[in-house]
């Protein structure tokens, strides 16, 4: 991923989304923002624990980062209702709204996903000029989110998937997915990402749902971070239990 420094944080891009001037898209680290421990410093959940008047400050900073006055958040449920901002509509649907993914085609609407473990998938049609952010946590990805958000861009924003440019957020590797009641948890048809002692590649999951909804594996950019190995950089459910959320963020200029 593309590590760029602006207006005194740090964030990283995926390089194939970054080559297209249409869109603002970030995933920032935990690391620039006002929080003290456990959510040091750039948590941007209000659902954490953590100070509002801190998460508001965090939020800021980020919108003056990326030069932008508008992030569009979601009631993150681990679900897979789709929440869908379309500028045909005369009525946007009432905020702040439940839901795991956000489809949009609304310039200046800036769509956050925030996450400690947990995928953001980013989605982008050039062609339509359609965006998508994706949570993806276990839960979401064993319903298959992914492919359910990209069959929604096709019939309501008529993308073609074979036009779609996809990122994968940092998320919790193979290294530390360990999923001890995953004869429970997890459906059998996804036992084969999993390695001999019980952890799961969430990464490669999510990679081929997204070639099985029709996106070409040459447009699919994959982050290679673990959040738990990296939890320096990244906040990490598994790793600190209380702990922040960090931003990922996609929207069409
Ligand atoms: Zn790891």
């Amino acid at each position: 991923m593309i590590n760029i420094q602006k207006n005194g944080l740090s964030f990283f891009q995926f390089p194939n989304l970054a080559e297209y001037p249409g869109i603002c898209h970030g995933i920032f680290t935990r690391k620039g923002g006002v929080s003290s421990q456990p959510y040091d410093s750039l948590n941007t959940s209000l659902n954490s624990g953590d100070l509002e008047t801190n998460v508001i400050k965090n939020r800021s900073l980020i919108l003056q980062c990326l030069e932008i006055d508008n992030l569009f958040f979601i009631n993150q449920v681990h679900g897979t209702d789709i929440v869908v901002l379309n500028k045909k509509d005369c009525q946007p649907p009432d905020y702040p709204v439940t839901g795991d993914a956000v489809i949009s085609n609304i310039p200046g609407k800036n769509i956050v996903i925030q996450t400690a473990d947990c995928q953001a998938v980013l989605l982008y049609d050039a062609h339509k000029q359609t965006a998508a952010n994706i949570h993806a946590g276990w839960r979401g990805s064993i319903q298959n989110i992914i492919g359910k958000t990209i069959q929604k861009m096709e019939k309501i924003f008529k993308c073609n998937p074979a036009h779609i440019t996809a990122g994968i957020g940092p998320a919790l590797g193979l290294c530390c997915a360990e999923f001890i009641n995953y004869k429970k948890e997890i459906p059998e048809k996804y036992w084969k990402y999993k390695n001999n002692s019980n952890h799961f590649d969430f990464y490669a999951v999510s990679r081929d749902q997204l070639c099985n909804a029709g996106v070409l594996p040459e447009n699919i950019f994959s982050s290679s971070f673990c959040t738990k190995c990296s939890s320096s950089l990244f906040f990490s459910f598994r790793k600190n239990k209380t702990t922040g959320r960090f931003a990922s963020i996609i929207g069409i200029k």
